[in-house]
């Protein structure tokens, strides 16, 4: 089983290097998926209140047989509970689904800037975690802008923000800020949703180390520190995605595909600025 690096954080914390993502798995079909990966040997699971899919991550959770401690569970806080109450109460209800006494990190999904309560969701997570409850707060989709918000309101910092990040969409510009912060980026969407399988440069690369297309994107991200959460829902593939701890891109490999970042196209998700969608 590959022994997965682990990322110190910010707050004395530590997080594993790769983990297994759930956006899009319906809910019968996550325990299925999150026991083969916790098979493979993955810790860290990345869940959403909005995934609606909470209980059979859990589920898979209860039957893996692996001590709590060994695991590191992650949700997001859904747009339409920003409120320091609601926000609470939606905590409690994915502990409730996940069958947890606490989670191991719990992050603010969008900042939902039309309405303009992210500040109140975080001193909401700031509480819980000061009462124990999460080990750890971040966020997600996040700008710079609205992280110096919530350090300026609370002077507590993320110990991470979840990002779409893959070669087509490489976030170059937001780099400094988190490295200054040290704020640690993950990876969402790390094979861009799947967009990024069938590029022909990735292909030749993935041809010349005899390895999957898959693997040679983990692989180029890991290499510069940042945290990957791969999805799949296909047993084979959940194992292809955690093997790529036993080789090694050369700078050329790297530097091709450095080459691929698209800033203007390559974003497959939505925009941080205009998400506001109260799910
Ligand atoms: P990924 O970039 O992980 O790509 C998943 C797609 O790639 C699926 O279509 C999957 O197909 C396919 N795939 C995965 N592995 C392989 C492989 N080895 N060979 C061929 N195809 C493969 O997509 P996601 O967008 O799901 O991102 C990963 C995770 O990031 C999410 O599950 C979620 O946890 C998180 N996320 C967070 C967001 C946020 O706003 N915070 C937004 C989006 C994602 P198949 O399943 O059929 O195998």
């Amino acid at each position: 089983m590959p022994n997965i690096p682990q990322i110190p954080l910010n707050d004395g914390k530590a997080i594993p290097q790769l983990g297994f993502g759930v956006w899009q798995v319906p809910d019968d079909e996550a325990q299925p998926a999150v026991a083969a990966a916790i098979r493979s040997g993955y810790r860290l699971i990345d869940t959403a209140q909005g995934y609606d899919n909470e209980e059979g991550v859990g589920r898979a959770i209860a039957e893996a047989g692996i001590g709590r401690d060994q695991l590191f569970i992650t949700s997001k806080l859904r747009n339409g509970a920003h409120e320091y109450d609601a926000a609470r109460k939606a905590f409690d209800e994915s502990l409730k689904k996940l069958g947890l006494d606490y989670l191991d990190m719990f992050l603010i999904h969008w900042p939902v800037p039309d309405q303009d309560k992210f500040a109140d969701a975080w001193r909401a997570l700031v509480a819980l975690r000061n009462e124990g409850r999460i080990r750890s707060i971040g966020v997600s989709n996040f700008l710079p802008s609205h992280i110096d918000r919530i350090v300026a309101e609370t002077g507590v910092k993320p110990v991470i923000n979840q990002l779409e990040l893959h070669p087509q969409y490489q976030q170059r510009d937001i780099r400094d800020y988190h490295a200054r912060h040290d704020i640690k980026l993950e990876c969402y969407s790390p094979l861009g949703s799947g967009a990024v399988l069938d590029n022909d440069t990735i292909a030749e690369i993935a041809e010349k180390h005899g390895r999957s297309v898959s693997q040679i994107i983990l692989r180029w991200e890991l290499d510069q520190g940042l945290i990957v959460i791969p999805k799949s829902t296909h047993e084979e593939r959940i194992a292809e995605n955690i093997e790529v701890f036993d080789f090694s891109l050369d700078d050329e490999d790297r530097r091709r595909i450095d080459a691929l970042d698209d800033p203007e196209n390559g974003k497959t998700g939505s925009f941080p600025e205009t998400m506001n969608d109260l799910f």
